[in-house]
């Protein structure tokens, strides 16, 4: 059985930059607190755990002179100045890419922009961004929602990382027909969009699908689902132990992916746990 796995498979730049400042801060032995779990895998949770690193929801969890890591889709302005007051040891593993997104809300609210930022308005990221601006700021899930905005003349729009430019655009288009001036800035990351495409052409060349990554990540859950779609015979698992033989029965190519959150440890046992399936013996 020949095992293909995704180019791009396993972790992107900032949640790869974010787990390397967790383990280097963990090793350093000082108490060290994560905001919310570091990245949606819960395996690295756990052995960040293991290595005594605490998961907390608030700053003011964290014991004086603790160490706190911020994960890498970043929190709310008032969270890390709440950590700088505290005089707690910050490690910022806020990914480049939407500090970018945060700098630019930042900025345009102090330009006199309102701001539109084009996300789902309950996501960590998006409400570490929204907490940047100074004036009015809007979360808009469509262009739909941007013709129900109150009246502008100064529009400032940066997207969530994960967005599709697609959906940015048409947001654009809506906030230019509303007229006054639009200011945009393109803070869309790739690194969503290139695991998609390998796993739709993955996923149409081969007779089986495994995707790996925990189940609350969103960004593993859509990639099985673009898999589905192309092909039923896809699999969604945490670890090689949830593998099972029998979906590799008559299965000559098996392809292989990860969500941006999945390590490569778990993706490696993945592979050792197939390519160890004799699939003539499965019964
Ligand atoms: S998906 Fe992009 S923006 Fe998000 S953490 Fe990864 S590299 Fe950064």
């Amino acid at each position: 059985m020949q095992v293909l796995l995704a180019k791009h498979a396993g972790f992107c730049f900032g949640v790869k930059r974010a787990t390397q400042l967790a383990f280097e801060a963990a090793n350093i032995g000082s108490e060290t607190y994560t905001l919310g779990p570091i990245i949606h895998s819960p395996q690295v949770v756990q052995r960040l755990e293991e290595m005594g690193v605490i998961s907390v929801e608030n700053v003011s969890e964290v014991e004086t002179g603790g160490t706190i890591i911020i994960r890498s889709h970043g929190v709310a302005a008032e969270q890390l100045e709440a950590a700088v007051r505290a005089n707690l040891e910050v490690v910022d593993a806020t990914c480049p890419f939407v500090k970018k997104a945060q700098e630019h809300v930042a900025t345009l609210s102090k330009e006199g922009y309102d701001i539109v930022v084009v996300g789902d308005a309950v996501h960590p990221e998006v409400q570490g961004i929204v907490s940047y601006a100074a004036g009015r700021v809007y979360v808009v899930s469509s262009h739909e929602d941007v013709e129900r905005l109150p009246r502008m003349s100064k529009i400032g729009v940066v997207a969530q990382t994960t967005q599709s430019f697609e959906h940015l655009h048409e947001v654009v288009a809506a906030c230019l027909a509303r007229g006054g001036e639009t200011r945009v800035y393109n803070t869309i990351c790739d690194a969503t969009a290139v695991r998609q495409e390998e796993a739709k052409k993955l996923a149409g060349a081969v007779d089986c699908m495994v995707v790996i990554g925990g189940f609350n990540s969103a960004n593993t859950m859509r990639l099985a689902q673009i898999c589905r779609e192309l092909l039923p015979r896809t699999h969604h698992v945490e670890t090689a132990c949830q593998i099972d033989e029998q979906w590799f029965k008559g299965v000559k190519k098996v392809g292989v992916t990860a969500g941006a959150s999945t390590p490569k440890w778990i993706i490696d046992e993945v592979i050792d746990r197939i390519s160890a399936i004799d699939k003539d013996k499965i019964s």
